[in-house]
């Protein structure tokens, strides 16, 4: 099965919108493709109807949560669009994630950077921006040299612009997504630097609160890593999920279909479906 599970489009912070999307994995013959936007399903709602039948569409979101004050993603796969628990949760997600710009824009704001809030919410197209937004219109109004400088210095982890406590728990973003049907999957494990022994609890922690799965493969990875991810989901007794986490073209190691397959160990998320 070549499928690719975790994919953005317009409707957060993706560059193609759910039609394109759709053309470009069919056209790199991606079998499964999941929409996972930022806790928003506007995408996949969209268009998930009228999809082109070369490619399964699962619908998808992707929830951001706090795990011992840390940022984590858990990605919801297969879910019920209409669930009335997880439209209730994406909704407190979405006040959040529009709070939570207010208060990045004020930091910049006091950083020294102008008209950051009206720039960040013109990119995003709505008032929801996400850090990404917040690079893009740093970048493109001249006030910092690139996209990766914006992150490294202002917005990545432990700068000003990396608010996080304003997400749901863990707890909460794996009920609302159980609630809708949906397999729970905890997104990117790698990218969030933990020790081994605190991926281990997180682990323990996802399982105890009904996750159902790990990302094994979460774009272009060397193959100990793989290895390692595998280990640790079967270890917890956790479903395998792979996905480019593609956002726009040309992204290296996140070209969408291009991700590595999963080991012949594992057990596929789609088990679960
Ligand atoms: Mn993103
Ligand atoms: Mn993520
Ligand atoms: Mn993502």
């Amino acid at each position: 099965m070549h499928a690719d599970l975790h994919t953005h489009t317009t409707a957060s912070d993706g560059q193609l919108t759910p039609a394109e999307l759709i053309n470009r994995a069919s056209a790199a013959g991606v079998e499964m493709l999941a929409i996972t936007d930022h806790d928003t399903v506007a995408g996949i709602q969209s268009i998930y109807d009228r999809a082109p039948p070369s490619v399964r569409l699962i619908p998808g979101l992707e929830l951001s949560a706090i795990w011992r004050n840390a940022g984590v993603h858990v990605v919801g796969l297969n879910i019920d669009l209409d669930n009335t628990v997880l439209s209730q949760g994406i909704k407190q997600q979405q006040r959040a994630r529009a709070k939570r710009a207010e208060d990045i824009a004020r930091k910049l704001e006091h950083a020294g950077f102008k008209g950051v809030l009206d720039g960040a919410r013109k990119h995003a197209g709505n008032d929801c921006a996400g850090r990404p937004h917040f690079a893009q219109f740093l970048v493109h109004s001249g006030q910092v040299k690139d996209f990766k400088t914006a992150f490294k210095k202002h917005l990545g982890r432990g700068k000003a612009g990396d608010i996080k406590n304003c997400w749901a728990s863990l707890e909460d973003v794996i009920g609302w997504i159980s609630a809708a049907g949906g397999a729970a999957v905890l997104a990117h494990p790698a990218k969030y630097k933990m020790t081994n022994m605190r991926l281990e609890e997180l682990c323990k922690a996802f399982v105890a609160a009904g996750g159902h799965a790990i990302e094994v493969i979460s774009g272009a990875q060397d193959a100990a890593l793989t290895d390692k991810l595998a280990r640790l989901a079967s270890r917890h007794g956790l479903l395998a999920s792979c996905g480019s986490d593609f956002h726009q073209p040309g992204q290296p190691w996140a070209e969408l279909g291009q991700a590595p397959t999963l080991p012949s160990s594992c057990r596929p998320v789609w088990e679960y479906w």
